[in-house]
């Protein structure tokens, strides 16, 4: 028998023919004919492969559906996710949850004009925008406040104060990985000072900085707080106070990482308590940094506070210019520090929301989900009591009495996945063989889409 030739697909032109009265707006030529290419090649490679060609209107369809797809702006592929995981600060779910406010100031900033850098009164070049600066500088006392794209990036135009080949001090009980593989050391060499090491793992002295800052080896001390690991048992830590005095009488400067920071008294939530920026500035911190989007529950930013000189030599440095946070950040951050300034950040920053959520009033909703279930998912749920963190390199160790609900419906590893793939998006863990569902980060509006999903799930 003869060999049939190999179908081709249709020409590129054949097919913008049938789609482009089948699509809204103004569109781009040259924007339909590349997709169109796309859509050919593809279909080439697929009929290289062996598989049969599709027809005009096939194709024609999924040019279609991939054009609309791409003018949505919720399909860019940033999921919105339900985070039953009971984790609150979840970097890899992109930390904290806007507060409204923050979600409105970034809406109002992108949507039109603002007067990011423009003096409304002479007409001029102005500072640019200070809202988010000023209320730092009222939380904290700080002289001054400077706002860069986010803590990693604080810290690293902090350290290149000490200029480039100068040394910064850091002890090496706190030469730590703040996640992603990014190295606090690897930072400092980054910035061109010179890395001195000072100290031991577990225990460092306030004498340890005594030779490096009398000789002149280091010009800045770097103190970084050890925000997502614990070092128990023979372990000593300089105090703060004490070390930026020896700092100060050798002319050094103090830069504070504090990495999550807390505007709020932790302790008020029964954790252990987490530094405020205020105290360390108290202690005699020159610049003391925390970022934007973990325990502040804001925007990704880097927040520095300090000494008004330091931070004018470093809002002059090109590096803050090549991290500067753009308008919708700057608005947010505002707004975000705002609420704290109104005395509003536990009512209305979801992150704080979470942390001061009662246990019991969380059981009361496990249960409530757990009642509306259909009788034959009922007995493969139990509301049981769980414990939450903050996660997010905050506050590691501490946890919050929290509920939730308990799944045990054939394999929990299959469940978990078919949960994530869901529409929406609930992302939660498995523990001793079940699916574990922490209702602490879970937004109680989002209760009722718990209870669908996890009845459409294993209710058949
Ligand atoms: C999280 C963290 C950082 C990095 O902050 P980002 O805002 O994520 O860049 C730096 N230092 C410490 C101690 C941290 O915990």
């Amino acid at each position: 028998m003869p060999r049939s030739e190999a179908p081709r697909p249709p020409g590129i032109e054949r097919l913008l023919a049938v789609v482009r009265p089948r699509v809204v707006g103004e569109r781009d030529h040259q924007a339909l004919l590349a997709l169109a290419h796309e859509l050919i090649d593809a279909e080439r490679g697929r009929i290289a492969g062996g598989e049969p060609g599709r027809d005009l209107g096939a194709l024609a369809d999924e040019l279609v559906a991939k054009l609309e797809r791409l003018a949505d702006p919720l399909s860019s592929g940033l999921v919105n996710v339900i985070n039953a995981t009971g984790v609150i600060l979840h970097t890899n779910l992109g930390r904290a949850p806007w507060p409204a406010a923050a979600i409105e100031a970034a809406r109002a900033a992108a949507a039109g004009y603002t007067l990011l850098e423009l003096d409304r009164i002479s007409g001029r070049r102005g500072a640019r925008f200070r809202a988010a600066e000023l209320h730092l500088i009222a939380l904290t006392g700080a002289e001054d406040a400077l706002i860069a794209n986010n803590n990693a990036a604080a810290l690293a135009l902090a350290v290149g104060l000490a200029g480039r080949g100068g040394g910064v001090a850091i002890s090496r009980g706190e030469l730590a990985e703040i996640g992603g593989a990014v190295r606090i050391p690897e930072i400092i060499r980054r910035s061109g000072a010179r890395l001195v090491e000072v100290g031991t793992t577990n225990r460092t002295r306030v004498d340890d900085f005594e030779e490096p800052l009398a000789s002149g080896r280091a010009r800045v001390v770097v103190r970084v707080h050890p925000s997502n690991f614990v070092i128990a048992g023979f372990t000593e830590a300089p105090d703060s106070q004490a070390v930026a005095a020896l700092a100060h009488r050798h002319g050094a400067i103090v830069v504070d990482d504090l990495g999550s920071g807390a505007l709020l008294p932790t302790e008020r939530y029964g954790l252990a308590h987490e530094p405020m920026p205020s105290e360390r500035l108290a202690a005699g911190a020159d610049l003391v940094m925390f970022s934007g989007d973990k325990l502040l529950g804001g925007p990704q930013a880097g927040l520095i506070v300090g000494r008004a000189g330091l931070i004018a030599r470093l809002r002059r440095d090109p590096l803050a210019r090549a991290s500067r946070p753009d308008k919708t950040t700057l608005a947010a951050l505002g707004a975000t520090l705002g609420l704290y300034r109104a005395g509003l950040a536990q009512a209305e920053v979801p992150v704080w929301r979470m942390i001061a959520a009662d246990a019991a009033s969380i059981g009361a909703r496990a249960r409530a989900i757990r009642d509306g279930l259909p009788a034959q998912v009922r007995p493969k749920v139990t509301v049981e009591a769980l414990d939450s963190t903050i996660g997010g390199g905050s506050l590691p160790g501490e946890i919050l009495a929290s509920f939730g609900l308990l799944v045990r419906a054939g394999s929990a590893s299959r469940l978990l996945a078919d949960l994530r793939r869901g529409d929406p998006c609930i992302v939660a863990r498995i523990a001793e063989g079940a699916v574990v569902l922490d209702l602490r980060t879970v937004e109680p509006g989002a209760d009722s889409v718990v209870l669908r999903a996890v009845t459409g799930l294993i209710g058949q």
